[in-house]
């Protein structure tokens, strides 16, 4: 039985900003992780992937990029490139390999089991991932069971899909990039879209995310937004980053060809059901960038950068032209595999602490859980709206850290 005074679960970026703070800061740990540091970025993402997030906004405590091209956006073998350099840089103590199976125990300190021993340390700090296993909808058991069905961590490319149509369910980052390469790939694709968030790629001659950093959008913190609840369920950015800096909505999509329905809500052998809500969820998102759009201007003027930039550009809303089925028969149509683009939830097995909620949820504030010394980190908007992003992660490691150090000095 090897102890440490903390133990972090987990060597994505947020586990390896622990640890690069847990080091600053002198306390001794180790970073249990089932693969390689990244680990997700090299298994679990498809080929063409590249980050959504351009190269400058890839900054966290003590390390950012520091390559030529900071408004690009990086490929998966250079994300993995990037945290592996991180983890060099401060000789973070990763166990790579080693999986952990349990963790038992309370205040008076906690039991990590792996599959390469144990380890008897005062506090664990769990960075498991926000986007852990994906949320596969219950229609998916009612399929036939000749159609393929494909989760984003197993998708990897077009090619391996079966000949025929593709219809992808979920159109926020993922679906809408992969509704774009199947099509492009030669197959029709059918794409389901429930609750998104349009945004331009580029808006006055600017990278969106650059709006948003520069207005302090991401810094906004939990305790501050008017229903966190609301906001932590909010769909993630329907962005793509690729070099020409092209924007990927819905109707660059539907431009394109690929059909758009309603949110997929039933099946029947061959038929798929579909809600009638397309224009309501294209309305919703309509609004939400016009409002956007409009901050963004407003922004620009107060802080004079509209002399620099020129005039705000028109918004054009998504005029969405005809009534979509709200049923479609998938042998009938040649569509021989479905995409299911619908999100991530957490899974924590090994956990024998009692802290998760009815939903399976670690229950904590900030991070900061109701078991003395247990902590979990990268959760989306769990100290800020930038929490689970590479971005965002070092100022919630920063303060966990904080809390640690204060709990394992009174607890000596
Ligand atoms: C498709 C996709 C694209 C994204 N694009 C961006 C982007 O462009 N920019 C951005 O900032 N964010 C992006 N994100 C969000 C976020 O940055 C990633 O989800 C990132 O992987 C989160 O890092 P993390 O360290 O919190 O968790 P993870 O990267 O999920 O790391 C968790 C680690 O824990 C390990 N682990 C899990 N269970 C165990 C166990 N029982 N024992 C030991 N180890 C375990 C895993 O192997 C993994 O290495 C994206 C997410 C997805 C899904």
């Amino acid at each position: 039985m090897r102890r440490t005074e903390a133990v972090v679960i987990g060597a994505g970026q947020a586990g390896l900003a622990m640890s690069r703070c847990l080091t600053q800061s002198g306390i001794d740990h180790v970073v249990l992780e089932r693969g390689r540091v990244a680990e997700r970025w090299r298994s679990e993402r498809w080929d063409s992937l590249r980050l959504l997030t351009p190269n400058w906004q890839s900054r966290l405590p003590g390390f950012r990029y520091q390559g030529p091209d900071p408004d690009g956006y990086m490929r998966m073998p250079e994300v993995a490139g990037f945290l592996e350099r991180y983890a060099r840089s401060f000789a973070a103590p990763v166990e790579d390999g080693a999986t952990v199976l349990a963790v038992e125990g309370g205040g008076a300190g906690y039991r990590v089991t792996t599959d390469r021993g144990a380890w008897e340390t005062r506090s664990v700090v769990i960075a498991t991932g926000h986007c852990d296993t994906p949320v596969v909808p219950a229609i998916a058991r009612q399929l036939p069971d000749d159609v393929v069905q494909v989760v984003p961590t197993r998708y990897r490319n077009p090619q391996e899909l079966p000949e025929g149509g593709v219809l992808v369910v979920g159109a926020s980052a993922t679906g809408v990039q992969l509704a774009d390469e199947i099509h492009a790939s030669g197959r029709p694709v059918t794409l389901a879209v429930s609750r998104h968030t349009r945004l331009p790629r580029v808006y006055r001659g600017r990278d969106i995310l650059w709006w948003l950093d520069a207005m302090g959008v991401f810094d906004e913190k939990a305790d501050e937004v008017f229903d966190i609840a609301a906001s932590r369920q909010q769909p993630s950015l329907q962005l793509v980053g690729r070099p020409d800096r092209a924007t990927l909505d819905l109707p660059a999509l539907e431009g394109r060809g690929v059909r758009l329905l309603g949110r997929a809500v039933g099946a029947e052998g061959d038929r798929v059901f579909f809600a009638d809500d397309l224009v309501a969820h294209t309305v919703a998102a309509d609004t939400r960038l016009a409002r956007l759009l409009q901050r963004i201007d407003i922004f620009a003027a107060r802080t004079g950068l509209d002399a620099e930039l020129g005039a705000p550009e028109p918004f054009q809303p998504f005029l969405w032209p005809a009534a979509a089925p709200t049923e479609i028969d998938l042998r009938a149509e040649g569509i021989r595999s479905v995409v299911w683009a619908t999100g991530f939830r957490r899974v924590y097995p090994w956990l024998q602490v009692p802290v998760l909620d009815a939903r399976g949820e670690i229950r904590h504030e900030g991070g900061v859980t109701p078991s003395p010394g247990l902590y979990v980190i990268g959760l989306y908007f769990q100290r800020r709206r930038k929490s689970s992003f590479i971005d965002g992660v070092g100022d919630d490691a920063i303060e966990l850290t904080a809390h640690l150090a204060t709990y394992l000095r009174r607890a000596a």
